[in-house]
C-alpha cells in the first residue's frame, strides 16, 4: 500500500501521536556529566572555551556532585590536574596525596549515591602531557605502549582503593584494559567494571579539553596511539580487542563526526555502547547559540538524541548538567 492510502504524516498530527511512535528518549540515566577536579582550595575557575564548565578544588566539586545529584543525575566522569606534575605522572598512583584520590575519598562520604568513574590515563599528570612512558625511537619521542601498562594497572588499583565506582581506561594504550582488569582481579576489585575507551580518534575537536584539563602535549601529538579520523573499519578491530580484554562498556569518541562508528560497534556488539561528546562539540553550541545563529537547546537536544539513535546506551557530555537543570527531562 502507498499514497494515498498511506499517509505517513497522519502519526505526526499532535505531540500524544507523535510522542507514542517516538523511537528514542534521552534520560538522565543516560547522562555523566564529566568534571574537573583541580588541586587547591576554595577554586571555581569557569573554563574560558567551554561556559558553564569550571574547575573545582575538592570541597567545591563535593557540593556540585550533590547538586547534580539533587538535580536527578547519577554519575560522574572525574578528570584531575594534579598540583606537580613529573615525567612517569605519579600523583596518579599516589594513594593518599593523589588529587583524584583525594576527591573520591571526600566524595563517597559527601555524595554515597553518586556513581564515580575515574579517568584513567597519564596526560593530566606527566610533565610531556602524552598518556604514558615516551620512549626516543630514532630521535623522535614515541609513546611506549607496553612500558606504560604496569603504571596504568597502578593507577587502576589506586582509584579503586580511594573508592571509583568504574574505571575508564581513556589512553588507548594497547593491552591496557587486559592490564588493569587483571590488576584490579588480583587486588579483590573484581567487581569493579571497566569503561574503555575503545574507538578514540586522534580528533581536532579535542581543544577545548586542553584548556580544562591543562594536558596538551608539549611536543608531539598523539596520533601514534589514537586512531586515524579517517577509519571506519579498524575502529571494530579496536573494540573487539578491548571486549577480548574484558570491557564492559566500549565508548567511541568523539561523538557528532563518528554517529557511522558507534552505529557499527552497537550493531556488532550489542555491547552497553557509550559516547563522549566532546569539549569542541559542546563548545560549538555555546558559541552558536551565544551569538543567537541556533537554539542551543533545541541543538543540544537534537544532538543528544542523534547519539541515541545511533545506537549509544550512555553519553558523556558537558551539557547534562543543564539537560537536567533547565530541560524538563527526567
Ligand atoms: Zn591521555
Amino acid at each position: 500500500m502507498g499514497f494515498p492510502e498511506m499517509r505517513l504524516s497522519r502519526m505526526r498530527g499532535n505531540e500524544v501521536f507523535r510522542g507514542m511512535v517516538r523511537e528514542n528518549k534521552v534520560e538522565l540515566s543516560d547522562l555523566v556529566q564529566p568534571i574537573f577536579v583541580h588541586h587547591g582550595e576554595n577554586i571555581k575557575n569557569e573554563i574560558k572555551s567551554m561556559p558553564g564548565q569550571f574547575q573545582y578544588s575538592v570541597e567545591n566539586a563535593c557540593a556540585y556532585i550533590q547538586e547534580l545529584y539533587d538535580l536527578g543525575l547519577r554519575a560522574v566522569l572525574l578528570f584531575g590536574i594534579p598540583k606537580v606534575k613529573d615525567e612517569q605522572g605519579s600523583d596518579s598512583w599516589d594513594d593518599q596525596g593523589g588529587i583524584i584520590q583525594q576527591a573520591l575519598r571526600a566524595m563517597k562520604q559527601a555524595c554515597p549515591g553518586m556513581m564515580l568513574i575515574t579517568d584513567v590515563c597519564f596526560c593530566e599528570y606527566t610533565s610531556h602531557g602524552h598518556c604514558g612512558v615516551m620512549v626516543d625511537r630514532g630521535g623522535e619521542m614515541v609513546l611506549d605502549h607496553d612500558a606504560t601498562l604496569e603504571k596504568l594497572a597502578l593507577q587502576a588499583v589506586s582509584h579503586a582503593m580511594a573508592g571509583a565506582d568504574m574505571v575508564a581506561p581513556s589512553g588507548m594504550i594497547d593491552g591496557g584494559i587486559a592490564a588493569i582488569r587483571q590488576a584490579l582481579d588480583m587486588e579483590d576489585f573484581n567487581h569493579i567494571p571497566i569503561m574503555a575507551y575503545s574507538a578514540k580518534y586522534a580528533s581536532s575537536f579535542y581543544g577545548p579539553f586542553r584548556d580544562a584539563a591543562d594536558g596538551a602535549p608539549k611536543y608531539g601529538d598523539r596520533r601514534t596511539h589514537q586512531m586515524d579520523c579517517a577509519n571506519r573499519a579498524e575502529a571494530i578491530r579496536e573494540v573487539e580487542l578491548d571486549v577480548v580484554e574484558g570491557a564492559d562498556i566500549v565508548m567511541v569518541k568523539p561523538g557528532l563526526a563518528y554517529m557511522d562508528v558507534i552505529n557499527d560497534v552497537k550493531a556488532t556488539f550489542g555491547l552497553p555502547t557509550a559516547v563522549y561528546n566532546v569539549s569542541g562539540e559542546y563548545a560549538m553550541v555555546k558559541a552558536a547559540g551565544a551569538q543567537g545563529w541556533i537554539d542551543a537547546e533545541a541543538v543540544t537536544m537534537e544532538i543528544l538524541l542523534g547519539f541515541k539513535r545511533a545506537g549509544a546506551d550512555i553519553i558523556l557530555t558537558y551539557h547534562a548538567e543543564e539537560v537536567a537543570r533547565d530541560f524538563g527531562i527526567k
